[in-house]
């Protein structure tokens, strides 16, 4: 399934080209066009799910087994220092193409994204935690 107006679908179908690092049958990985560091790479899967809570979970384990291949092959040959692998789910979360996708960031001592790439830490009182605690245990 693709959606016409998605441009991740034309580019996973190879409509509009695309910096691939590494394609199979389900997905493709491909540079970010506009990279947070060097080497920024995004897996995205050839069928089109809008966000994780879309996707099928044999596709979700599968696009995770990539994440670390593609991790290590990316370690080695950039001699990066560390790693982030991100996934934004939604408009709040930062989701700007609803394509799912997972982010793929080598990072490098002083790449000038140790600001951008953390958060704010909330100094919740203990009633607070133990009543999001008590919803959130299955
Ligand atoms: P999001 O903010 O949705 O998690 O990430 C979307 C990412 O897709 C951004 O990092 C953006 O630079 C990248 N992107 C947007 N359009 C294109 C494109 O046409 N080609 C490639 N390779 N990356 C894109
Ligand atoms: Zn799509």
């Amino acid at each position: 399934m693709r959606d016409s107006n998605c441009i991740f679908c034309k580019i996973a179908a190879g409509e509009i080209p695309s910096k691939t690092i590494y394609e199979d049958q389900e997905f493709r990985v491909m540079l970010d066009i506009s990279p947070a560091t060097r080497g920024h790479a995004l897996i995205i899967p050839k069928e089109h799910y809008a966000d994780l809570y879309e996707m099928p979970n044999n596709i979700v384990a599968q696009a995770m087994v990539l994440a670390k291949k593609m991790a290590s092959h990316m370690t080695k040959v950039l001699q990066c220092d560390g790693f982030n692998i991100v996934q934004n789910n939604g408009e709040a979360a930062g989701q700007t193409v609803f394509h799912f996708h997972m982010h793929l960031i080598p990072r490098y001592v002083k790449d000038g994204n140790q600001e951008k790439l953390s958060w704010n830490h909330l100094d919740l009182p203990e009633n607070e935690l133990d009543e999001i605690y008590q919803k959130l245990k299955l």
